[in-house]
């Protein structure tokens, strides 16, 4: 029992399934594991307007004291899930860092050494707190159903569907989904029934965790020692949270002995040695932890798909389990989205981590249409954000670099005094086949589609993606002698332009169709 927190206790709900034994229920995406990366899962997909079912096997949020700092990235993807702020109102934001050699300071970094950035660098914050507010988020979000004391304990992926066997304390019951997202944590229970493997190592050390709850006016930066006089030959690391604990990782070695090194008589002396004798405190939770560093060859397993710890594991240093297991929730919305209801295999060896529509990523395609034919097309001005684009669930990144926003000022909006679809961004993609696959999967999505617009040089679709932003699509049908025509013309278009406003009649037969009989498809 902590003495800052009471842990809420969710309501197990007799599911309608147990009472219908002869009925098979069949859901688009059921989530098992609510924790943090299944929680932000699962709000990813039905904020996306997918259904979805999060089962756990609890009925409460995180024991103790696990996850502390949340990354600037993680903040974002909060923000968006909707929680962002109630962690940033009631954690302790922290920019520096500072590690210290015995007695000496020999680093220190600024995570956000510019001023005016939405979020700090880093927001520290109790696992249980971040785990309750997305807990809230869960249940007031449409179309998320979440379900407390269920257990998942067979898996049965198929070609079509993965099939589920439940347990709750009121007995077992069947279901059928489209799409299994695993976040299970490290153990992963279903990794293990899929008899799948995750590689790495343990590392041979052992760390003790005391969360103490003070009065300090120390600052809240990160404060790391090697080898301090008050623990010597080890490392310390300090932590300010919220209600005024404080975490401290005390290095122990790998011969320590868990069990007696939890117990107060060894950790309070330790904790005096280390804050001083007069510093009033008291233990809010203690524990003795290892750590590995161990990774799965594959996330995606037909229709299973493994994210957060289930899929990867890391130290607890350098806060990276839940900050990246909030990134790939990203992945887990990319794949679901891709083939729902299509086909069934896609596989990878690693997930496609979220990328902003046009990055410095090494792809080669799909080029942006406008650097090829600018002057004769409306030139793309995208008002999105990288922060906020999703056009990578249907679209590979490309290979320029563009900002969109500066993170230092207020995000831009849609210029109001132009139509919906006037400010779009282009993309090239390889040829009229993938464009019509492209229209016909986004079709079979509920997604509206305009096009194919035949420009000439090029086909076009235009869609609206999930932020509202406007997409077009477009697959070269560049004829033998059109470029070659249009450079002809393109300073009388120029000029004509400069003088009326008025769009030049010059390369008309782009439009009007005559293209057709004055560029023949091969000479
Ligand atoms: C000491 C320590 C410090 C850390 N510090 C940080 C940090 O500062 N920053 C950071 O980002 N990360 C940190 N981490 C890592 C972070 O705690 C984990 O990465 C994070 O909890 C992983 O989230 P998850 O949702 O993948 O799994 P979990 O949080 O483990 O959640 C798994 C859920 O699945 C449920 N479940 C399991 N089996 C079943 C089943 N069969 N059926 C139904 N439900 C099931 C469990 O009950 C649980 O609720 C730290 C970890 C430790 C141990």
């Amino acid at each position: 029992m902590l003495k800052t927190y009471q842990y809420p206790k969710y309501p197990f709900v007799r599911p309608a399934e147990l009472d219908h034994p002869e009925q098979t229920r069949h859901v688009p995406v059921v989530v098992v594991g609510a924790g943090p990366v299944g929680m932000c899962a699962a709000l990813d997909l039905a904020q996306k307007g997918k259904p979805v079912l999060l089962l756990d096997d609890d009925d409460t949020v995180s024991i103790g004291s696990r996850g502390v700092c949340y990354a600037k990235r993680a903040l974002e993807i909060l923000d968006r899930l909707g929680v962002g702020e109630r962690v940033v109102q009631k954690g302790v934001s922290w920019n520096v860092g500072r590690t210290f050699y015995r007695n000496d300071e020999v680093f220190s970094f600024n995570l956000v050494p510019e001023p005016d950035h939405h979020r700090p660098g880093m927001v520290n914050l109790q696992q249980y707190y971040l785990e309750e507010y997305l807990v809230d988020a869960c249940r007031a979000t449409p179309g998320l159903e979440m379900r407390w004391k269920n257990k998942v304990i067979a898996v049965t992926p198929g070609e079509t569907v993965v099939a589920l066997r439940v347990e709750t304390p009121e007995g077992a019951y069947s279901l059928t989904c489209d799409w299994l997202i695993v976040a299970d944590g490290a153990r992963s229970p279903i990794r293990h029934m899929l008899g799948l493997d995750i590689e790495g190592k343990i590392f041979m050390d052992r760390f003790l965790i005391a969360d103490v709850v003070m009065k300090a006016d120390f600052p809240a930066e990160r404060w790391f020692w090697f080898d301090p006089p008050f623990h010597p030959g080890q490392s310390v690391l300090l932590h300010k949270q919220a209600d005024n604990v404080w975490r401290i990782d005390f290095q122990l070695g790998w011969d320590a002995d868990p069990e007696l090194e939890k117990r107060p008589e060894r950790v309070i002396p330790r904790i005096q040695a280390m804050l001083g004798d007069d510093r009033e405190f008291e233990l809010e939770w203690v524990s003795v932890y290892t750590f590995q560093c161990r990774r799965m060859n594959r996330f995606n397993h037909g229709r299973v798909l493994f994210v957060g710890d289930a899929a990867h594991q890391v130290s607890p240093f350098g806060a990276r389990g839940a900050n990246s297991g909030t990134r790939s929730i990203c992945c887990a919305r990319i794949n679901t989205s891709r083939h729902a209801g299509v086909r069934s295999t896609q596989t990878q060896s690693t997930p496609r981590l979220p990328v902003p529509p046009i990055a410095t990523v090494g792809r080669t395609e799909p080029k942006r249409r406008s650097e090829r034919s600018r002057s004769c097309h409306s030139t793309p001005n995208p008002t999105s954000t990288t922060r906020k684009n999703t056009l990578s669930t249907t679209i590979p990144p490309v290979t320029t670099s563009t900002r969109f926003e500066l993170p230092t000022r207020p995000p831009m909006g849609r210029d109001p005094n132009t139509p919906a679809w006037t400010q779009h961004i282009a993309f090239e993609v390889e040829s009229m086949d993938v464009l019509l696959e492209t229209k016909a999967r986004l079709e079979a999505e509920g997604i509206e589609v305009v096009g194919p617009t035949d420009h000439a040089l090029f086909q076009s679709i235009y869609f609206f993606d999930p932020n509202g932003h406007r997409i077009e699509l477009a697959a070269n049908t560049l004829r033998p002698g059109m470029l070659e025509a249009l450079d002809k013309v393109k300073w009388e278009m120029l000029e004509a332009w400069r003088q009326t406003k008025r769009a030049p009649q010059h390369a008309r037969w782009m439009h009007d169709g005559r293209y057709i009989t004055m560029f023949p498809e091969s000479q």
